[in-house]
């Protein structure tokens, strides 16, 4: 590879979810000259749904698309260069850290901010994306408040299926959790906390095979004991279908370098974006298994670009 396909930068931000765009502000400001690439999804995830109403600044709610434009003008106020690419491969050895965008140009940068999001796992349903924002979720947080006083099922049985539920069943009259095994893989007081709530009524060994409704969802056609002898199809009457069944942080082509959990987030040092490699920080869903909203993951893009300045600061860049 030639030399004038490289570039060397001080700071680097791939990703353009609430996060990059957040750390891109920031870094801006503090003249690092931040180069950001926006990845396959510019704006990330925010740009597939329509009402924000938890974005604080917004009192009569904003569309997802417009908080990201808004967010992405910001940052070109104040001299942030966006482009457009993906980050395809990287090299943490050592800094200047070495990271390749669509496979061709390599980026040297003293500092990396990871913000790359988590994209939420679905069953593959072709009813999932036919009523995408018109009944189907993966975000309870986000969207529960719709569903006041209607009836939602959620789908898992892990701990976040059961916290999701529980945090539905405080504002839909009735949840339906939807569970494909016989029992709940969710620790034990979680367990109890749902068998107690009045409104939730558990559907052990139930697969979902599609959803129906005119104009969104009205409600699932689900099979019990699929397979067995006495399989039986079942429908129920809801308004929101959620999704619980976990996330893929996108951290594949940090990992040789980064340490992840199991699941493959992020691991960051405890209440900062720092990871272990110096100078590399994550900010917003990637590094985060527990909260995964716009406002945390803009507030952890905040603190990649502090700590980024701080970094160049100490270290004479
Ligand atoms: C339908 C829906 C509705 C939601 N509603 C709300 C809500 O109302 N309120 C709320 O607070 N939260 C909501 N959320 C959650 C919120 O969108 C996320 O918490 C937030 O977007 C996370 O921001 P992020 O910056 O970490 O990453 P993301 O928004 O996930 O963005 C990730 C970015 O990384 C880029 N990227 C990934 N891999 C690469 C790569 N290899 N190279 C370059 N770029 C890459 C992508 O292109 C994307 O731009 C919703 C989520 C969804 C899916």
């Amino acid at each position: 590879m030639s030399d004038t396909n490289n570039e060397k930068v001080r700071c680097l931000i791939i990703g353009s979810g609430p996060a990059g765009y957040t750390a891109a502000i920031y870094a801006s400001r503090a003249n690092l000259a931040p180069v950001l690439y926006e990845g396959i999804q510019p704006g990330g995830q925010l740009t597939t749904t329509t009402e924000v109403e938890n974005f604080p600044g917004y009192p009569e709610g904003v569309t997802g698309p417009q908080l990201m434009e808004d967010l992405k003008k910001q940052a070109q106020r104040f001299g942030a260069d966006i482009r457009m690419g993906i980050a395809t491969a990287t090299d943490l050895s050592a800094a200047p850290y070495k990271v390749t965008i669509d496979g061709e140009k390599v980026i040297e940068t003293e500092t990396l901010i990871i913000s790359t999001g988590a994209t939420a796992k679905y069953l593959g349903l072709p009813d999932e994306a036919k009523y995408a924002g018109m009944g189907v979720s993966a975000c309870a947080t986000c969207d529960g408040f719709f569903y006041r006083k209607k009836n939602v099922a959620v789908v898992g049985g892990g701990d976040t299926a059961c916290e999701e539920a529980l945090y539905l069943a405080s504002l839909a009259k009735q949840v339906y959790l939807i569970v494909r095994k016989p029992y709940l893989r969710a620790s034990k007081v979680m367990q109890e906390r749902v068998f107690k709530a009045p409104n939730i009524t558990v559907l052990f060994e139930h697969n979902t095979l599609g959803l129906f409704g005119e104009n969104g969802v009205e409600g699932a056609h689900l099979v019990k004991r699929k397979g067995e002898p006495d399989e039986e199809l079942v429908d129920i009457a809801i308004d929101g279908f959620f999704l619980a069944i976990g996330h893929k942080p996108n951290s594949d082509i940090f990992k040789p370098w980064i340490e992840t959990d199991e699941v493959g987030y992020i691991k960051t040092i405890d209440g900062t974006p720092r990871t272990k490699v110096p100078g590399v920080f994550a900010a917003g869903d990637v590094a985060d298994p527990h909260y995964r909203q716009a406002i945390t993951a803009a507030g952890s893009g905040c603190k990649a670009a502090i700590e980024a300045e701080r970094y160049l600061s100490e270290h004479g860049k």
